[in-house]
């Protein structure tokens, strides 16, 4: 499956370096196999490096090259589904918990840039949710009370605040605070290079084609021999997975764009993160070279764009939202890339040991807030590896 197409921008900020060639491991030696050296797949290994395990990696592509090279890189707690309307869905108790792991999430996320030995361009921002039209208003206040209520930092603005920070008026806005953003390339490529240096073992361009459960371990059948390990952890993103076959999941395909470096950003309010309550929703960001980094557009259709063509034209009506906004910049499109982009039906991600299975775990972060799933995810996977259970990780398994 292509999972994107186009001109992709983050792998133009990153100098690969060799991948030293190794063996696998003798038979049993793997605490885990992780199935997908993508953002899940090199969180998942980097938390169970830092607990100790023995970790491998593989991925039948070069590691970073799915779905990550092309994720946009806005890191918040809040999610595609509100706060207000997930306790509807699933109870005020649970709901306030997932949304804890997420800002938590948020903050390990820090963490884990943090022990990169380079610049992942991570950094703390506000993200401003508008209502896109008069009658989201409302349903933006419903959030700020639920999010006020549980102790998240957030603060709603009035048309007339907007008005004071932005350049654009629109009928409300929630500004969330503590979120950030990151470029994920060298997220990945950074968290690769911590696991070489802390003794995780990584294998390119080799793919799990099976998996047998024996009573003390797992047997993979790899496309370079087979492999044995306590567990193994499918982080397999968008493509139908051993793990994935039957979950609640949809996949639609998104488009996005980075712009050529911008001249004066200083009318956009502390560069925040922004987006909007209609769906499928716009959102945009800086970067650290004043590019601006944009998408939306999502179709129901499950395959990356083939043609330049379509991605150009989809390209340039994101260009012309950003105009919107900032009538005042001078908008140059340099990258434009469309791209799969899964989403589950209840809008939560898919975490937890297979059902049937011992030794069969996945990370499936489908959503707009993937990389945060992607470290909550790494965590709960751990803390389960290791015999303990996180709080909440009930909400997100794959049996729900
Ligand atoms: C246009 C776009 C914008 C996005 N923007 C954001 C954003 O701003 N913020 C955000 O949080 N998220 C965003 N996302 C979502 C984010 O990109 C995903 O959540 C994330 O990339 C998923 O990572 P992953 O590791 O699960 O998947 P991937 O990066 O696709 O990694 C999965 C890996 O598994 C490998 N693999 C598959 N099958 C096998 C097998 N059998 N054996 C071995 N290897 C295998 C693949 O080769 C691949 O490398 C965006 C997504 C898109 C498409």
């Amino acid at each position: 499956m292509k999972l994107h197409n186009g001109n992709l921008y983050w792998p133009t900020t990153y100098v690969p370096t060799e991948n030293e060639e190794k063996a696998f491991l003798p038979d049993g030696q793997y605490d885990a196999v992780i199935a997908g050296a993508g953002m899940s797949g090199v969180l998942c290994a980097y938390t169970l490096v830092e607990a100790g395990l023995k970790v491998a990696l593989v991925d039948k592509r070069e590691a970073g090259a799915g779905s990550s090279s092309a994720n946009t890189g806005l890191l918040q707690y809040s999610n595609d589904i509100m706060l207000h309307e997930l306790i509807n869905q699933i109870g005020e108790n649970r709901a306030v918990t997932f949304y804890k792991l997420c800002l938590e999430a948020v903050n390990n996320l820090e963490k884990a840039a943090d022990s990169i030995p380079f610049d992942v361009d991570f950094k703390r921002r506000n993200s401003i949710c508008f209502a896109s039209k008069e009658e989201d208003a409302g349903k933006l206040r419903d959030e700020y009370e639920a999010l006020k209520k549980h102790g998240f930092p957030v603060h709603f603005w009035t048309e007339k605040d907007l008005e004071k920070h932005m350049p654009f008026t629109k009928p409300a806005a929630l500004v969330t605070q503590r979120d950030a953003e990151v470029n994920p390339y060298r997220f990945v490529m950074g968290i690769m290079q911590f696991l070489r240096e802390h003794g995780a073992d990584l294998f390119e361009h080799t793919e799990v084609t099976n998996t047998v459960e024996k009573e003390d371990c797992i047997l993979l059948e790899t496309s370079r021999g087979n492999l044995k390990a306590k567990h193994v952890i499918f982080c397999t993103g968008y493509e139908a997975s051993m793990a994935g076959k039957s979950l609640g999941t949809k996949i639609n395909r998104s488009y996005a764009i980075a712009t050529e470096p911008v001249a004066d950003l200083s009318a956009w309010w502390d560069r925040a993160l922004i987006w909007e309550t209609d769906r499928p929703y716009f959102y945009l960001r800086t970067t650290n070279d004043n590019r601006i980094i944009a998408g939306g557009l999502d179709e129901e259709i499950p395959h990356a764009p083939e043609s330049r063509e379509i991605i150009d034209r989809h390209g340039k009506r994101i260009a012309d939202e950003i105009r919107k906004l900032f009538p005042h910049l001078d908008i140059a499109i340099s990258h434009a890339w469309g791209a799969s982009f899964g989403e589950s039906l209840d809008n939560l991600p898919f975490i937890g040991k297979v059902p049937g299975k011992e030794r069969t775990y996945c990370l499936l972060g489908y959503g707009g807030n993937g990389t945060v799933y992607s470290m909550l995810g790494a965590k709960i996977l751990a803390d389960l590896l290791q015999g303990n259970v996180t709080e909440g990780a009930d909400i997100v398994k794959l049996e729900r």
